[in-house]
Order: structure tokens, then sequence, then C-alpha cells
């Protein structure tokens, strides 16, 4: 049992002096590529992570919704049926949002108690919202002994961040969350949501995480101009080519973009290209790791996150810092901001024989005059895993 399971399970039996009847678990995601295509129907390729969200749930006679938080320390409690998208505890609202939509969906429920505890960093962009939902959901499920298919579930959740919590994120973090098989990456198809698992051949290196701990803060309107640039882009070109069925972005190739350059808006331009050309490095980053073509793997991570940074212009100088410092390190073979960018972390796929001189390079190198004096970055590795599921059922 690991501690997380084992402080969930304690504090449910001191708390509610029984043994919870589901407990459920939800991964956070890390993106190995395909930044900002999800909202925009292109391909992403997230792994689930070993950091989750652990949801212990067992039903009651009333119609109490009752539940403490071990991360927050504190408990928020509603009415079946009753649920406010203001409610005063926050982390509550993502419980409140799941419930919300399995009402909507046809779901009824009654009264139950719960405990929740999490792993996964908050506000790093690994997802911790997103996986708490799916925790939920699934925690649900096993009380209800319903079950959802992959999509519906990830398609639910994101619906309950979207309308309930009023966060407008495309649909990668909920379906990684739920349908993420350990040691394998997943291509998402976000215009048809249909998924393939990738085995990822990179024999003799490995994926790491590394933490700027520049948190993202509020940068929710720059989320949404960037959805609207989009929007822009995709108008622009239907009318440019009105003769083809542009549906998405998705439907423009790289040989469009000279002709869009021409008479685009050029913020609106630089966006569409980022997304244009990082949907074919997705593609062209799953053929290259199925095929162990490494080198292929990490030009494609650079060329993401300079993208990112000039045309997309999410980066900022905390990750740009540490791509940097990565990229003259020997046996790096790539490195990008991961995640909706504006803070958070980075992920490089580094050679085993060179990962101690990689985190060498990073304490000595990593100093951003923007944190406070001797912040220091935190590095991990990635260890894939499987998507939410039940732990235990009583
Ligand atoms: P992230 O990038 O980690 O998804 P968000 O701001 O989208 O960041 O979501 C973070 C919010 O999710 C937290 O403010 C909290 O309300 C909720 N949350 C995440 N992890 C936990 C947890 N372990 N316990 C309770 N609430 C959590
Ligand atoms: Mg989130």
């Amino acid at each position: 049992m690991n501690n997380l399971l084992k402080q969930v399970t304690d504090t449910f039996k001191n708390k509610w002096s029984s043994e919870p009847e589901v407990i459920a678990t939800a991964p956070g995601r890390v993106n190995l590529i395909g930044e900002h295509t999800d909202y925009t129907g292109g391909f992403v390729l997230p792994v689930a992570i070993d950091r989750e969200i652990i949801f212990a749930v067992s039903e009651t006679l009333d119609n109490t919704i009752s539940g403490y938080s071990v991360d927050y320390r504190n408990e928020a409690s509603c009415t079946v049926g009753s649920y406010d998208p203001a409610h005063p505890v926050s982390w509550f609202r993502y419980v409140l949002g799941v419930l919300s939509e399995l009402e909507n969906a046809g779901h009824p429920l009654q009264g139950f108690r719960f405990v929740v505890g999490g792993t996964v960093p908050i506000g790093s962009g690994l997802s911790s919202s997103a996986a708490f939902e799916m925790a939920v959901l699934t925690a649900i499920e096993g009380l209800q002994q319903f079950k959802l298919s992959d999509a519906d579930a990830a398609l639910l959740c994101q619906k309950a961040e979207n309308d309930f919590v009023g966060m407008n994120c495309g649909i990668m973090d909920q379906y990684i969350s739920r349908s993420g098989k350990k040691d394998h990456a997943v291509l998402i198809d976000c215009t048809d949501l249909s998924i393939k698992t990738i085995t990822m051949s990179t024999p003799g290196y490995s994926w790491l995480v590394i933490d700027s701990m520049k948190r993202r803060g509020l940068v929710d309107s720059e989320y949404n101009r960037r959805r609207q640039e989009c929007e822009e882009g995709l108008k622009f070109a239907q009318s440019v080519f009105p003769e083809r069925n542009i549906q998405g972005l998705r439907d423009i190739t790289i040989e469009d973009l000279r002709p869009l350059k021409k008479s685009c808006d050029p913020i609106v331009f630089r966006r569409i290209k980022h997304i244009i050309t990082e949907n074919d490095r997705v593609l062209n980053t799953v053929e290259a790791l199925q095929a162990g073509d490494i080198n292929t793997v990490g030009t494609c991570l650079y060329q993401s996150h300079e993208s990112l940074r000039d045309d997309f212009e999410v980066s900022c100088k905390e990750l740009d810092m540490l791509v940097e410092i990565l990229s003259e390190v020997d046996g790096v073979a790539g490195a990008r901001m991961t995640g909706g960018g504006f803070g958070g972390c980075v992920i490089s796929l580094i050679k085993n024989t060179q990962i101690y001189a990689a985190e060498q390079a990073i304490q000595q190198s990593y100093k951003p005059v923007t944190l406070p004096a001797g912040t220091k970055a935190e590095i991990w590795p990635i260890r894939i895993s499987d998507g939410a599921h039940i732990i235990k059922k009583a």
C-alpha cells in the first residue's frame, strides 16, 4: 500500500468510523508532445504518470454529501441535487461539477461520504484538476455499478471543468487520466476521440520532468485568447480555401501556410502555424518512438518548444532557461515545456548514463532571478502508469 492510499484510508476510518466501500485512483499526466492542439481538434501524445488523486467513498442513507480533503485539511458538504458553482470551499467545486454532470447525464445520486488526497502537484501543468474529476467519477461508477466508455467519461469530466468550474480546457487531460496505459504513450485524435496506445522504443533513455517551480498563476485570459485566435485563424483559412471542406485547423497542411501568410493577421498566423506544425510533429514523434529513432524524437521536442515560445507565445523565462541548459548537456536528446505554459514543467528525453550530468547542469545553472533566491528545480523520472481505476471495492 502506498503512503497516499494509507493516508486516505486511515483518514476515512478516523473521520467516518467505517471502511470506505470504494476507493478509486486517477493519475495526473505529462504531455510528451502536441501542446494546445487538443481544443483545435488536433493530435496529442500524453502519458499518465504515477502521481495520483485517490478518492475513497461510502454511500449513506440520507441525502447529504460530505467529504474531507487531506491536503487542504478541511471539510465540505452539500445536499444531493444542490450543487453551487460558487461553493466557498473551492476544491469541493470539482466534486460538485462531476456530480452535476452525472445528474445531467441521467445518473441520479444519493448521499455519500468521502476523503480525497493527492500527489499531483497543483498548478504545475500536470493536471491535478482532471485527475481529481476522474477519481470522483470512477469512484461513483464503482459505487453505482455502471461504467462509461473512456471517451464519455472524459467528456463528462471535461464538461464539469468547462461548465461548472469555468476553465475552458480541451479533452486531453481528462482523457489520458482515464485511458493511460502503463509504459505506453497514448495518441489521441481530438477530432473523433479515437486513441492508439503507442509502444515506445527508447532503450538506454529515460523521460524526466524538470519542475521550474514557477507556478502558473492567473493566465486563464491568455488561454482563452489563444483559443479565440485559433478560431480566427480557422475562419481565415476557410475564407482563403472556400473550395475545401476545412472543418478544423487539423485540415490545414504545412504547404498551406505560405499562401495563408500573405494576408493573415501576423499574430493569428503565428498561432495557427504553431498548431499546424505541432500536429505534424506529434505524428512524426509517434513514428520515431516506434522506430527507436531517438534523434528525431529529440528534434521534435526542441522544435515544439521553439514553436510554443516564438509562435504560440506561452513559454516563460524559466522554462526557456531550463531547455537551454539541457540543450547543452551531452546525451540530452531533446527538451520542451509541457502543459499549458506560463510556468510549470519541462520534459526531456535523456540518455540514462547522462542523467546525473543533466541534473548537475541544472543545479549549477538554473538560477532564475524571477523566483525567490535559492529556488531549485525539482527533477524526477516519469513512471508511465495506468489510467483511472478502482483500487478497492467492498
Ligand atoms: P492543475 O494544472 O494542477 O490542473 P488547476 O488549477 O487546473 O491546476 O487545478 C488545481 C485545483 O484542483 C486545486 O486548486 C484544487 O481545487 C483541486 N485539487 C487538485 N489536487 C487536489 C487535491 N489533492 N485535493 C483537493 N483538491 C485538489
Ligand atoms: Mg487543471
